[in-house]
């Protein structure tokens, strides 16, 4: 859990602080009429560091799974606001000009630098590359392609499970590089977003999913992806691939959102629908294996591609944001609810 500080408009608004780390990886809420504590493998409080948070999430620790060859997943959950984007990558840059202080870089970049240090460590015995996508109307776009976005077909083998089809990926041996990628793939996503906000006078966050995923894999050839296969194939298999998958999910107050009307409505309706689909397949996993039913990864473009990470081979880190504000309180419960039901699903990496 990652409890972000108040605001400047909360502050200015005089809002309560109404969640309190009470270490142990444990949270309290306490506002009228609620009390409660929810324990957790971590809790992160509004002082917390980026650094603090890389080093006590278990994320230096994946980065080394993957490198070993195991699916990692990184995803983060939460309200609009409540702190996603910037525990995931903080701000991309000071101004044009200016990189972004290094103190302020998220969990991405400091994984990235990890996996260069390693990838150096290891000579030519492992290449880095890189691919990033969006979900957006329930359409699958690859924010490397140039040109306007297309949607991408999302296939199922019964090798690879699913995956995305004709997905570009990029060799990267740079931190500079990397971030360059995240730049590019940032930047229609960020127009996308003010001009959907201008269109509806103040909606929030239109974009429902990004990935980001980045593998370390045996020196084979050049190009080769995440999830597995297509684009030209390595000459020779690497001998081992292992992904680190990151996903910045919509805000999780999507999920019972209605009445907007026109475009905006089918937009949050696919938002919707796909958040649902993954708290139902969260809900479904958490429960004892024995009783498990059907999970029904299908019933979005969102679960199916997360399908590894959440419920088979794969190893998952979920980072649930929240504010600390009363203004967020039915929200934040929400949230914090919604990560103990994930923290229950176990899987056989
Ligand atoms: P989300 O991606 O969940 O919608 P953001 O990451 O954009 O939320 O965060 C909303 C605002 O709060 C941003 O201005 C961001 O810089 C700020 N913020 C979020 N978390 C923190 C934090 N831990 N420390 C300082 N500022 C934060
Ligand atoms: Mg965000």
């Amino acid at each position: 859990i990652r409890v972000r500080p108040l605001t400047c408009t909360e502050t200015r608004r005089g809002d309560q602080r109404v969640v309190h780390s009470l270490g142990d990886g444990t949270v309290h809420v306490s506002a009228a009429r609620h009390d409660a504590t929810f324990g957790f493998s971590a809790v992160f409080d509004a002082g917390a560091s980026q650094e603090a948070v890389f080093e006590g999430s278990g994320m230096r620790q994946l980065v080394e799974l993957a490198i070993a060859g195991f699916s990692c997943t990184v995803f983060a959950f939460g309200q609009t606001g409540s702190g996603k984007t910037y525990t995931l990558m903080g701000p991309l840059t000071q101004s044009e000009s200016r990189p972004a202080a290094p103190g302020l870089l998220g969990l991405m970049q400091r994984s990235f630098a990890c996996l260069l240090e390693q990838s150096r460590s290891h000579g030519s015995d492992m290449a880095l590359s890189a691919s990033y996508l969006e979900i957006y109307n329930e359409q699958v776009r690859d924010l490397l392609s140039s040109g306007p976005p297309c949607a991408l077909p999302l296939r199922w083998s019964k090798t690879c499970g699913f995956y995305v089809e004709n997905q570009l990926s990029v060799d990267f041996e740079s931190l500079e590089a990397i971030t360059d990628l995240l730049l590019r793939g940032a930047e229609p996503w960020v127009q996308g977003w003010g001009h959907a906000e201008a269109r509806s006078g103040g909606a929030r966050a239109q974009t429902q999913g990004l990935g980001h995923c980045c593998g370390p894999q045996g020196r084979g050839g050049g190009q080769s992806i995440t999830p597995p296969m297509l684009i030209p194939q390595p000459s020779t298999c690497p001998s081992k691939q292992g992904t680190l998958c990151f996903v910045d999910l919509a805000g999780s107050e999507r999920v019972k959102e209605t009445g907007s009307s026109g475009e905006l409505s089918v937009e949050a309706n696919n938002i919707n629908r796909s958040l649902l689909a993954l708290g139902h397949c969260i809900s479904l996993l958490a429960k004892p294996r024995g009783k498990r039913m059907h999970i029904p990864y299908r019933d979005s473009k969102l679960t199916r591609l997360l399908a590894r990470s959440l419920g088979g081979s794969g190893i998952t880190l979920m980072v649930a944001c929240i504010s600390p504000s009363s203004h967020c309180l039915s929200e934040t419960l929400s949230t914090l609810h919604y990560a103990s039901r994930a923290r229950r699903v176990t899987t056989r990496p």
